[in-house]
């Protein structure tokens, strides 16, 4: 392993002001791997100060020269895929091809898109008589979760970075490696000293002194809906910005004219992709009652086949709280059909693929988010019966359409309550929006609406 040690602070790396650690383990052999320091409010105070100090610099230099910088991190993040995805592998689990294709191609294509961006974007604008200003929101705590360790921190840093912010990234503490390596791809690139910062920690430590900090300008977090509400809070308190990206319950609307193998078949595979856990997971089936059977069969079979290419889950932790989710789920009556509960291996936090059917939309396992490898199929009467079922959860962030015509399924879709759908399978789209309705956020990632999260406008009259 490349990356340094301690934090990277103010250009350089830099030991913690307290000697406390925290393990990273590899969740596939349970061993631990690294350790990395548990930083304190000495640590997010130090990190602050340095973006404060480097926003004046940063923020005045021209958007293309700052596209230039984000063009030369996405080079470096290319050059270095196989040891970041590597690690990836190493601190989260997943199979390494993944870890290649997705946990870093991902965030390759997003930096990629912000090197454009920073460059052609609108940053200042003719309304009538007046000119509009958009200048950057200021110092931005970036705080993220371990379930697309790179995507995650691209995703708020390059659009805060385009924008002409100055951050502080308090990564996950199951996936501080990568971070770490985006810090050294940060310093390779020639991100000047202060505009990027990295204080690993302890969320409710490190993450909360951030959050508080009153030099901090706009919160960026990604996480549990618990977590964001508390965040949301403290930022409403401090009249801060604040951006959230947090859970989903997501619907696959399967309507009666579908190609259903083909929907379902999908629809499994969009589950069962990273072991469940991703936010968007379109974690519900909804098929109509006269193909509900066959529905069944084919997601049992789809879902079987997934038995030994998934990897475990992040840790110990994750894989109780799934494992307690698929209990409860025999318990209240629904009709296990693939996987279960039963530790599929000796070693390693696996859990089996694992399709529930006969699940009602009160069930818990159709209302709150499990973050692991469990699909739960419904039944609908009609339509308005799964626009009912769709939208009846607190959550709003992504879902699905199958029919024969793409315009019955765009019908469709404009009845849902969430903030992305894709249409017969769609296919990923890193300038569109991404974000959640309802309590699955506030705010959107990705493309110019992402970069516009990171502005404050000024309007000058003549
Ligand atoms: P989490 O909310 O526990 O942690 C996310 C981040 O917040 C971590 O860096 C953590 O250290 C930090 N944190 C925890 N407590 C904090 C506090 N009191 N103050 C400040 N920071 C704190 O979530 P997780 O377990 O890392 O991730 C799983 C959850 O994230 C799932 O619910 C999932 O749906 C959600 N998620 C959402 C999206 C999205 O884009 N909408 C993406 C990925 C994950």
């Amino acid at each position: 392993m490349k990356a340094h040690d301690g934090m990277y602070i103010d250009g350089a790396w830099r030991p913690a002001a307290q000697a406390d650690t925290i393990e990273v383990v590899n969740p596939a052999d349970e061993q631990v791997i690294a350790r990395v320091p548990a930083g304190t409010a000495l640590d997010v105070d130090a990190a602050v100060r340095a973006a404060r100090a480097a926003l004046p610099a940063w923020a005045a230099t021209p958007p293309a020269e700052r596209g230039a910088v984000l063009g030369a991190l996405r080079d470096v993040l290319a050059a270095r895929a196989d040891e970041i995805a590597a690690t990836v592998t190493a601190e989260l689990g997943s199979p390494l091809a993944f870890s290649r294709k997705v946990q870093v191609g991902l965030p390759v294509t997003v930096a990629g898109t912000y090197a454009g961006l920073a460059a052609s974007y609108a940053f200042e604008e003719k309304v009538a008589h007046s000119t509009v200003l958009h200048e950057p929101v200021g110092v931005v705590a970036a705080i993220t979760p371990w379930n697309y360790p790179l995507h995650q921190i691209v995703a708020k840093a390059a659009p805060a970075l385009a924008a002409g912010c100055t951050v502080v990234l308090k990564p996950a503490e199951h996936t501080p490696l990568t971070a770490r390596h985006f810090a050294e791809a940060a310093d390779e690139a020639g991100v000047p000293a202060g505009v990027l910062n990295l204080v690993t920690g302890l969320g409710p430590v490190a993450g909360q002194a951030l959050v508080e900090h009153a030099d901090v300008d706009m919160v960026s977090f990604t996480g549990s809906t618990a977590v964001g509400r508390r965040i949301g809070a403290a930022a409403g308190a401090a009249v801060k910005r604040v951006a959230l990206e947090l859970g989903g319950k997501s619907a696959n609307v399967i309507l009666p004219s579908a190609d259903l193998a083909r929907a379902v078949n999908v629809g499994v595979a969009n589950v069962m992709s990273n072991s469940g856990q991703t936010c968007s997971a379109w974690t519900r089936m909804l098929v109509h009652t006269s193909r509900y059977e066959e529905a069944v069969e084919l997601a049992a079979a789809a879902a079987a086949k997934y038995a030994d290419r998934i990897g475990p889950l992040v840790s110990a932790g994750q894989r109780d709280r799934v494992r307690g989710y698929v209990e409860k789920g025999v318990a209240e009556g629904a009709r296990l059909v693939a996987g279960g509960p039963e530790a599929p291996y000796e070693r390693g936090y696996h859990v089996s693929p694992t399709v529930f059917a006969d699940v009602t939309p009160e069930m818990t396992i159709a209302q709150e988010e499990i973050f692991g490898p469990v699909l739960s199929v419904l039944r609908y009467e009609d339509e308005d019966d799964a626009v009912r079922i769709a939208n009846g959860t607190v959550y709003g962030l992504a879902g699905a359409v199958w029919a024969a015509e793409e315009a019955e399924a765009v019908a469709f879709a404009r009845r849902l309550h969430t903030g992305q759908v894709d249409i017969n399978g769609g296919r990923f789209n890193p300038l569109a929006p991404f974000g959640g309705y309802k309590q699955s956020g506030v705010g959107r990632e990705l493309g110019a609406y992402g970069l516009s999260e990171y502005l404050q406008t000024k309007s000058l009259q003549f």
